[in-house]
């Protein structure tokens, strides 16, 4: 490789995605995703828009898939944007409303796309330290902060913050945009979307990767108010980027009034969170309370890297990070009542 391109391409610290092996009998618990599939109404609403006009375009305003979204939350349809999944809605918010002069300040263990965001758009960035408990203490945001993004609940740490010390944070911020990244709000934390009315700096994005069983599909929205939202057209439309296409537009809209469906699988995810919680701490783990569909656990004993070797070895699989405060801990996915109980026997044999 020619001098310049290697000075270009490793000038970068890239994001490393969780990984998606190509073996189908692992029990994967390391990417968030829902172990349950879409319900059959949603299946049947994208295996219908095949039948419907492939040949066209999709709608570059997403119009009918805004309207489910606004009618979901009881908002206008202008206060919501859509897009191909929620990664790229932040990458337009970086572009669009992070580049501030002063530093973007966001947790210093979050979602790891935050650094490369920033670096991508030559952002400063200024870390706000996580509590000892992995708490989030909006407080010490600095007033000097050109803009904020958190995740709320965090990641990889499944703590939340509440909706009050948000509030306070736009009001103290009035003129510097906030972004709360809620990829994991369905499974215990109350939405921001209502703060919104009140706060033109905050912007609420959410996904359909999670909570709605749909990672596949890429469908990703952010709320807030018309002015904010500008600013990502402006972004989306500069370079080009797609519309949301049809098949994942039909699937989206109908997960989006699924209400039973979905509700009846947060509960289910929630109740195998609270039972895998219970399992680790009996078997000696630290474990985070977490209000997200992955639990963040360490055990006092016992090296996380080698732990995670040895689930992979019994064909499961979940997240090890090796970063500076984290690097003992395992970040592990709620998946289905069986793949819970053979993490748990897994660990059994593993410790005994
Ligand atoms: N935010 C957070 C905190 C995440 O963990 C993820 C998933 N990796 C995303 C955003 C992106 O989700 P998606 O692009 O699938 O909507």
């Amino acid at each position: 490789m020619s001098r310049f391109w290697s000075k270009v391409v490793h000038g970068l610290t890239p994001y490393t995605p969780g990984e998606q092996p190509k073996l189908t009998n692992l029990i994967k618990l390391n990417t968030n995703e829902s172990p349950y599939p879409p319900s059959p109404g949603v299946l049947e609403a994208i295996r219908a828009a095949t039948t419907g006009d492939l040949r066209l375009y999709p709608d570059p305003d997403s119009t009918a898939l805004r309207q489910a979204i606004a009618d979901y939350f009881g908002i206008a349809r202008d206060h919501v944007f859509a897009g191909n999944g929620s990664d790229e809605i932040l990458a337009f918010a970086f572009q669009a409303l992070l580049n501030h002069e002063g530093p973007l300040v966001y947790p210093d263990i979050t979602y790891s796309f935050y650094p490369v965001y920033c670096q991508l758009n030559g952002i400063r960035a200024e870390h706000i330290a996580l509590n000892d408990d992995f708490s989030l203490d909006l407080t010490a945001v600095p007033d000097h902060a050109g803009a904020v993004i958190f995740p709320n609940p965090n990641a990889p740490t499944g703590q939340s913050v509440s909706l009050e010390h948000i509030a306070q944070l736009c009001r103290r911020l009035p003129d510097r945009v906030i972004v709360v990244d809620e990829a994991y709000v369905d499974f215990g934390t109350e939405t921001a979307v209502p703060l919104v009315k009140d706060h033109p700096n905050l912007l609420v994005v959410q996904t359909f990767s999670k909570s709605r069983a749909l990672a596949g599909l890429r469908v990703g929205f952010a709320i807030g108010q018309p002015e904010l939202l500008a600013g990502l057209e402006r972004i989306k439309n500069s370079f080009n980027s797609y519309p949301v296409d049809r098949l994942a537009s039909a699937g989206a809209i109908a997960a989006m009034e699924d209400r039973a469906g979905f509700e009846h699988d947060r509960q289910r995810i929630m109740a195998s969170r609270a039972w895998v919680n219970e399992q680790l701490t009996v078997l000696g783990f630290n474990v985070v309370p977490s209000q997200a569909n992955f639990v963040f656990a360490r055990h006092p004993q016992r090296d996380a890297g080698e732990l995670a070797l040895a689930l992979r070895d019994r064909a499961i699989i979940v997240r090890h990070f090796r970063l500076l405060r984290i690097d003992q801990h395992l970040r592990i996915t709620i998946g289905t009542e069986a793949e819970c109980k053979a993490l748990i026997e897994a660990l059994k044999e593993i410790l005994a």
